[in-house]
């Protein structure tokens, strides 16, 4: 079978890998799961890793198949898998646990290990392939109802990590009643950053660079969310306006944000950074002041990254949650569809061109309809068989 592998350490290397099928046995214990892949989103880290920035192959291998936001459906499980069935649509984790004893408990979105095991991105295989292994531990079931939506998942988990992270820490103040929030960053992450807020009642404002009307503006005009571009009010003047904010999600890749944000917080506040800045930028900060406001406000700021089972559930739940609150909105972020792994090219050039993208993905293959007829189905079946 195909698949779309980079050449770890070598730039640019971004190519078709004939690969053999994965087997149900390859997993211990009869809880292997087999997945048909269908749709495999693509970001920044992909971006990173062709440009040999980041990556690198599972032991064995000279090549890392790629791709970590993947979607898909159950071929066939192991003797052992009793809660998922061919047919079921499902998305699998992208961390596989390391030794620390956070890896041990099922939280290796936490670990404390300095080598990390993620699927498509570091020492693990990825999605971008026509099939795919794992145990059932892995692997969360979408709802056939969210199936042209199941592949942003993975980008919403992380979302979903960063927010839960900072209302578990706010337990601290044993009543926290969060009013308004800001995202820093309109794209995949800022817009799924909003949803979610949007959908736990806050007033949400979100700082993107690009002045408004354009895609995205209008996306967040649609949940109700503001829309506030930097280069007519920085974040500290949109806290002054907006504000203060009791919590902000950092998101958009550029790491002296994060020190402007730290100066947007309200008292009480919680700041949760999100953004992988591979870089080595430097700024000059007001430190004096920085320190002070955090000292004297009880603020808090937080790092986040990856994500663990229970937030791709969060995940699911959030996203059927949407469809009812915001229906359609979801399937807006669905930019960019490149169909076929052999279009790798086309894809990885529209993910570094196209400044008009959400989400760049690729259509491996085409999407089933649902095995079991729906609710409307059925009774439209009910119907025409009673007379
Ligand atoms: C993925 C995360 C991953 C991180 C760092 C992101 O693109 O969404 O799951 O942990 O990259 O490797
Ligand atoms: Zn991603």
């Amino acid at each position: 079978m195909k698949a779309v592998a980079v050449f770890p350490g070598k730039p640019n290397s971004m190519h078709l890998e004939q690969v053999d099928k994965p087997t149900l046995e390859s997993i211990p214990n009869g809880r292997g799961v087999l997945v048909k892949v269908l749709r495999v989103g693509v970001d920044g880290t992909d971006k990173e890793i062709n440009a040999a920035e980041y990556g690198a192959a599972p032991d064995g291998d000279h090549f890392l198949i790629t791709g970590h936001e993947g979607f898909g459906q159950v071929e066939a499980v192991g003797s052992e898998v009793s809660e998922l069935k061919p047919g079921d649509f499902v998305v699998a984790t992208v961390r596989r646990p390391g030794t620390s004893i956070y890896d041990r408990i099922g939280t290796s979105d936490m670990t404390t290990d300095d080598v990390y095991f993620e699927r498509g991105i570091n020492l693990r295989h990825g999605f971008l392939t026509e099939y795919y292994v794992d145990d059932a531990d892995f692997i969360v079931r979408v709802p056939r109802g969210l199936r042209q939506v199941g592949v942003l998942l993975e980008p919403m988990t992380v979302v979903e990590k960063g927010i839960t992270q900072a209302f578990e820490i706010q337990r601290r103040l044993r009543v926290w009643r969060p009013k308004r929030a800001a995202v820093t960053g309109a794209g995949t992450i800022g817009l799924l950053a909003a949803l979610v807020l949007r959908l736990r009642g806050l007033d949400v404002t979100v700082f993107g660079q690009r002045p408004a009307p354009y895609r995205n503006s209008k996306l967040l005009q649609q949940i109700d969310a503001r829309y506030v571009s930097t280069k007519e009010i920085s974040v500290i003047d949109g806290a002054a306006q907006y504000g203060p904010f009791d919590l902000i999600l950092e998101a958009t890749g550029f790491s002296p944000l994060a020190f402007d944000c730290m100066q947007a917080l309200g008292k009480n506040g919680v700041l949760v950074l999100s953004s992988v800045t591979g870089g080595d930028r430097r700024v000059d900060v007001p430190s004096d002041k920085v320190n002070l406001e955090f000292v004297l406000g009880n603020k808090v700021v937080v790092g986040t990254v990856n994500a663990n089972r229970e937030y791709f559930e969060r995940g699911v739940q959030d996203m059927a949650l949407a469809q009812a609150e915001y229906d359609g909105w979801l399937e807006q972020l669905l930019t960019h569809p490149i169909k076929g792994l052999e279009n790798y090219a086309q894809m990885l050039e529209t993910l570094t061109t196209a400044t008009d993208a959400i989400k760049v993905y690729c259509e491996v293959a085409p999407m089933p309809a649902p095995t079991t007829p729906s609710h409307e189905e059925r009774t439209l079946h009910d119907v025409s068989t009673a007379h």
